[in-house]
């Protein structure tokens, strides 16, 4: 039989331990089997999404300064001290931009191709630089990061898988197109940022020029609001707690359109659209599908308790 007492020592001891780690008195319970998750922001100007456990993790994409990096960091108690590598997903400017000054800052690996780099010009110091491979895995601490190609008119683009605590979490943007890459990634997520760029008839009914609209919409773009529920309903697992859509476009869709759509059919679900404006909060995912999810370090109680 468990005894109050020792329930009551565990709880201490998390505390204890989250206090430790993270500076703040958060408003979780340390979880062995969960990854915390984040996004700076999403969209067309700027991308930057966090995944981690307790002690360890990586960025994905560096789209924002490195102030608004670290101001946006700070503001969800999260530490860069944490971080322990940035991984650039390609060379588009909403995905590098705050590369070199926080390569240079926080001296943490930068995972990048040489396609890449050399097609974003980007100058980082050499004993930074790490390249990686579709399919082979990096160790970060206890992370495990799975890079695979995507279609994206960009010169050597890449998702990623990152898993931790028996937790996968998918970095989906920038896709033109489906493939199976990204299908058998995506069924096996317990969370995910999906792109939901743009609704179709928004974008046909635009103003941009037809060269425009093609390149969006014409398979090495990005993806529309039904090509994301198609992956969503036809693919996700019974795991899957929680979706982020992810990269709307300011004039071809609304954050009100998308989060609509994907609600109709959210089931156990829950969606949330990451911002073109600011971070979301921090998303504790479990490995059990059953589990709530739970909404770490709110921003607003962040605010009035620190
Ligand atoms: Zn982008
Ligand atoms: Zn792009």
């Amino acid at each position: 039989m468990v005894c109050f007492r020792e329930l009551l020592s565990d709880y201490l001891t998390a505390l204890f331990l989250n206090t430790l780690h993270s500076g703040l008195i958060s408003l979780y319970l340390w979880s062995p089997m969960s990854l915390f998750i984040t996004s700076l922001n999403s969209g067309s100007n700027g991308n930057c999404y966090y995944v981690g456990n307790d002690t360890e993790a990586v960025l994905v994409d560096a789209g924002l300064s490195c102030r608004e990096t670290d101001k946006r960091m700070s503001r969800l108690g999260l530490s860069m001290e944490k971080v322990k590598a940035l991984f650039i997903s390609h060379e588009h400017s909403d995905h590098i931009r705050g590369v070199e000054v926080l390569a240079k800052k926080y001296r943490f690996p930068v995972y990048i191709t040489d396609n890449t780099r050399i097609s974003g010009k980007l100058k980082i110091d050499p004993l930074l630089v790490k390249t990686f491979e579709a399919y082979k895995p990096i160790v970060i601490g206890g992370l495990n990061i799975v890079p695979f190609k995507k279609l994206h008119d960009a010169v050597d683009p890449y998702s990623f898988t990152i898993s931790g605590n028996g937790v996968n979490i998918g970095v989906y943007t920038d896709i033109g197109a489906p493939c199976e890459h990204l299908i058998n990634n995506f069924k096996k997520c317990h969370a995910a940022f999906l792109e939901a760029n743009y609704d179709s008839k928004m974008l046909d009914d635009g103003n941009y020029p037809y060269y425009l609209k093609k390149r969006i919409s014409g398979g090495h773009g990005h993806l529309s609001n039904h090509q994301a529920l198609h992956i969503f309903k036809t693919y996700r697992s019974p795991a899957l707690s929680l979706l982020l859509l992810s990269h709307l476009s300011k004039n071809n869709n609304t954050p009100e359109l998308a989060h609509e759509l994907f609600m109709q059919h959210a089931e156990n679900t829950h969606i949330v659209v990451a911002s073109r404006y600011e971070e979301t909060a921090v998303y504790e995912v479990t490995a059990n599908p059953a589990a709530e999810i739970k909404v770490s370090i709110l921003k607003t109680e962040q605010m009035s308790l620190f």
